[in-house]
């Protein structure tokens, strides 16, 4: 990343693509390891519950639709599909989000879904021809009809039918900034804030600025989540990811320089004689998001993390309380993603 860093310095404007391609990768980097997701796991208990908003009513298919003319080729691990946009995004959607969230939330994540489908699709994405990977790793996540009946259960009509109105209700429309499609990056929870894109990845982008966003402890699973270590479990993990990392003298002097971020998040620390970012250390510990401290006790280092994801444009669990709060899928994309518009996706 450092080598991206000076190569970006060279000049700006020549190397475009190649701060697109850094974001690609980066983006990549910045998901967590498993078990973890930078996006809320549709659980089965939450899944099963009400809807927690009244559905909307159903709408007639418009007379010309955008999304049933538009191809998205997909990659999974049975092989690649070829399909509509509007065969594609509803299982994004359901992979994404829990299809009980309020109905103005599912759509403003369907816009987001669609908005990185065709931000990727105009020469970003990692895969020939503009293809999308269903690992949630690399592209987002998707889920068949068969993996949406077995975790839907008896829910499969009602869920399926929820997470389809989101595309629709919404087809066709991207996020745009300066008349492009944005890089619609989102995330699980934010604590308080929400991260400017420069503090993960590398570009100050102006539409991933620091906002705030309503989640609460009260309303977010696992908002606070912690990691222990011994002082010989660190030293072993941070010797196999970072060989030149030493740890010597006592634990409680091996974590030192901590930088963070006018939204709370770990920039930067120092692990013994080695700076890593606070994505880095994330991604060492295992640690739910970086807007994390830590104390120091006889035998180990407890970390806390709060939120979850790296903490970039929309937050799910933000846009629920949003929804929740009577705010509809416009304006929560209008909050997570200041200065842009919503429009036609442009033609590929
Ligand atoms: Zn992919």
């Amino acid at each position: 990343m450092k080598e991206l860093r000076a190569m970006l310095r060279l000049g700006a404007c020549t190397v475009l693509p190649l701060i697109l391609f850094a974001l690609i990768l980066a983006r990549l980097r910045s998901l967590p390891p498993e078990p973890g997701r930078d996006t809320p796991a549709p659980s089965a208990a939450r899944e099963s519950e009400e809807p927690e908003t009244a559905a909307s009513e159903p709408r007639e298919p418009l007379p010309f639709s955008p999304d049933r003319k538009r191809r998205v080729r997909l990659i999974t691990p049975e092989g690649t599909l070829d399909l509509t946009m509007a065969e594609y995004l509803p299982g994004v959607i359901a992979a994404e989000m829990p299809a009980s969230f309020p109905a103005e939330a599912l759509k403003a994540q369907a816009v987001a879904a669609r908005t990185d489908t065709v931000w990727r699709q105009a020469g970003r994405s990692p895969h020939p021809d503009g293809a999308c990977c269903s690992d949630p790793g690399c592209c987002k996540a998707w889920l068949s009809e068969a993996e949406l009946r077995a975790r839907w259960g008896e829910d499969y009509d009602r869920f399926s039918a929820t997470v389809r109105e989101a595309a629709e209700a919404t087809d066709g429309l991207v996020l745009l900034y300066g008349g492009e499609p944005i890089f619609a990056a989102f995330h699980a929870c934010s604590p308080g804030r929400t991260e400017a894109s420069e503090n993960v990845w590398i570009e100050a982008l102006p539409y991933l600025r620091s906002v705030t966003s309503p989640e609460t402890p009260d309303t977010v699973p696992d908002f606070t989540s912690s990691v222990r270590l011994s002082y010989n479990e660190l030293r072993q993990t941070a010797a196999e990811q970072y060989p030149g990392l030493v740890l010597t003298g006592p634990g409680e002097t091996w974590l030192t320089e901590a930088q963070y971020s006018d939204s709370g998040r770990l920039l930067t620390v120092k692990l013994g004689n080695t700076l890593l970012t606070g994505t880095q250390l994330r991604f060492l510990l295992g640690l739910r998001s970086t807007a994390v401290s830590w104390t120091f006790g006889d035998e180990e280092i407890r970390f806390e993390a709060r939120g979850y994801g790296h903490g970039v444009g929309m937050s799910q669990y933000g846009a629920r309380q949003m929804a929740l709060d009577g705010t509809d899928w416009r304006g929560i994309l209008a909050h997570y993603y200041p200065g842009t518009t919503v429009g036609n996706m442009p033609d590929p």
